[in-house]
């Protein structure tokens, strides 16, 4: 029997009906309505365990990059505080950081953009529900709102794009109970003191590593190697700066369990995998992040045959972004083999749009991506990593450029970094194509996003070095890069 307020059968009230209002469903929702075509978004957000909860935008304006950059922003102004004074500043030092105060600001900031999604949505004609979504049927979705009560949508076209959450731990007793993740840290009102940051992912490193800018105590404990996916000799780098800027790092151990102490501290025992001896500290915080898992279990996707990878619980989608039933697509995510990042959620998010009422042919391009990790010494890069690039193309197929650089800034500032180094992974042919750009140093995501141009289009070595640099910056360094791999030459490079 049908549900009492479903719309007549075979009748739908929109075009299309958009689940999760993020990155890449608002931008599919808003673009969409541009084409003068009847637009619903659904976004609903279960509370963490803990209990924070946000508004509309998803996971980077709420609890990811936005506040995640804002964060690495004022843990990088600590160290201009330091570096101020080699400049002839005179100010009260060490610094004192307020954790309050940045974080009201933050969620001042975060709050604004809430709105501001909102607003949009309202001008671009696109209906918002603060509803559950999952399906009834294949062209019904049933939405489901905080005190039980429940409507039902049907639309001509369907697009998922519910994004992830962060893992907990299965095996580690307390976990749950005593932890936060990346879903809390942000949202803390009082300064999460001496933390335990679990995981090798970026967004443990970045977290780890603002937290130790703002002068917390904090530690990474991970079990095998960090940034997986990334290039590893670049990866290291980024953990080495780290240790020397203060995050301590408990490398090859894994958690066993978390209890809450008389003290109210929480105390962590944990294992070294080499040796198998416990050990067991105490923490003010424990923070996991060790990866996120596809929010698609209240979709009720078994209902209408949407297939899932069983192994990572992600859409399978075609290189238009179809699932494996007509008129529902996917995006951003949830979906299988796409990067977890914001610009490529909005953009496949639009060109979907475009497809499906624009005429447009367009899909989505996800080769050379760039990327940045906002470390406390950042890492931005494009293409392949050197050891993909040999995976592809063998290692004698290949000319691997690079350098270790020592930014001007840093010099006056007697800051030591010797980590700040550029590897651009070239084709060994005539004209050499870059098949990967990485630059550690600062400002890596600005330094990145204006090579990444030259990338998309095919740039190859020989016009890299035809390009003229802009003197004195980190980025010209890349337009200098002579020193190759295979000659064993010192990559130092010296002088103005
Ligand atoms: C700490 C952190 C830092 C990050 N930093 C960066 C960065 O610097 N740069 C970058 O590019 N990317 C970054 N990312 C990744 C980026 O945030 C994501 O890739 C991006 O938000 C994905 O967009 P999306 O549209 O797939 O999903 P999301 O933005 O996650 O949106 C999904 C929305 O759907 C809602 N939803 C889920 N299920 C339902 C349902 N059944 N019904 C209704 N609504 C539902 C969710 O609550 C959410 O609001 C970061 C992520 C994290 C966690």
């Amino acid at each position: 029997m049908l549900p009492p307020c479903l719309p007549e059968p075979g009748k739908s009230e929109y075009d299309l009906l958009v689940i999760g209002g993020g990155s890449g469903g608002l931008a599919c929702a808003k673009e969409a309505s541009q084409f003068g075509k009847k637009v619903a978004v659904l976004d609903y957000v279960d509370p963490t365990p803990k209990g924070t909860k946000w508004g509309l935008g998803g996971t980077c304006v709420n609890v990811g990059c936005i506040p995640k950059k804002l964060m690495h922003q004022a843990a990088l102004l600590g160290s201009a505080l330091r570096d101020a004074r080699h400049y002839g500043w005179h100010m009260p030092y060490p610094a004192k950081h307020d954790w309050s105060t940045l974080a009201k600001a933050v969620q001042n900031h975060v709050k604004s953009l809430n709105w501001g999604h909102r607003v949009q949505l309202q001008d671009k004609k696109v209906k918002y529900f603060n509803l559950k979504g999952s399906f009834l049927d294949e062209r019904t979705i049933r939405g489901s709102a905080k005190g039980g009560k429940e409507v039902f949508l049907t639309a001509e076209n369907i697009v998922l794009a519910t994004g992830g959450r962060p893992k907990y731990p299965e095996n580690v007793a307390g976990s749950r109970e005593h932890g936060i993740t990346s879903d809390d840290i942000f949202w803390l009102k009082k300064s999460p003191g001496k933390t335990l940051v679990v995981g090798a992912s970026y967004v443990s490193l970045e977290c780890a590593g603002f937290l130790t800018g703002l002068g917390l105590d904090a530690t990474v404990m991970m079990r095998s190697i960090p940034l997986r996916g990334f290039d590893q000799q670049m990866a290291t780098l980024v953990t080495d700066y780290m240790e020397s800027y203060g995050t301590r790092f408990l490398k090859k151990c894994s958690p066993m369990k978390v209890k809450k102490a008389e003290n109210d501290r929480l105390r962590v025992t944990w294992k070294y995998l080499d040796s198998g001896k416990e050990k067991t500290d105490e923490f003010d915080t424990v923070l996991w992040a060790v990866g996120r898992a596809p929010d698609t279990k209240a979709l009720n996707l078994e209902s209408v045959g949407v297939k899932i990878n069983s192994a990572t619980g992600k859409i399978i989608v075609d290189e238009g972004e179809a699932t494996s039933v007509p008129h529902i697509y996917a995006i951003g995510d949830i979906t299988e083999g796409r990067p977890e990042l914001t610009p490529t959620a909005i953009a496949a998010g639009k060109l979907l749009a475009r497809r499906m009422f624009g005429q447009s042919e367009e899909l989505m391009d996800y080769d050379n991506v760039p990327t940045t990790v906002f470390t406390p010494l950042e890492y931005g890069c494009i293409g392949l990593s050197e050891e993909e690039a040999v995976r592809r193309f063998g290692v004698d197929n290949l000319e691997v450029y690079h350098a270790f650089y020592k930014p001007l800034e840093f010099t006056v500032a007697e800051r030591n970094a010797p980590q700040c180094y550029i590897k651009m992974v070239c084709l060994r042919e005539r004209e050499q194509r870059i098949l990967g750009l990485h630059f550690i140093g600062p400002n890596a995501g600005e330094v990145i996003q204006g090579f990444a141009l030259g990338i998309k289009c095919g740039a190859t070595y020989s016009q890299m070095m035809a390009t003229v640099g802009i003197h004195p910056t980190c980025a010209e360094e890349v337009t200098k890069l002579h020193i190759t791999k295979r000659s064993g030459a010192d990559p130092t490079v010296t002088g103005c």
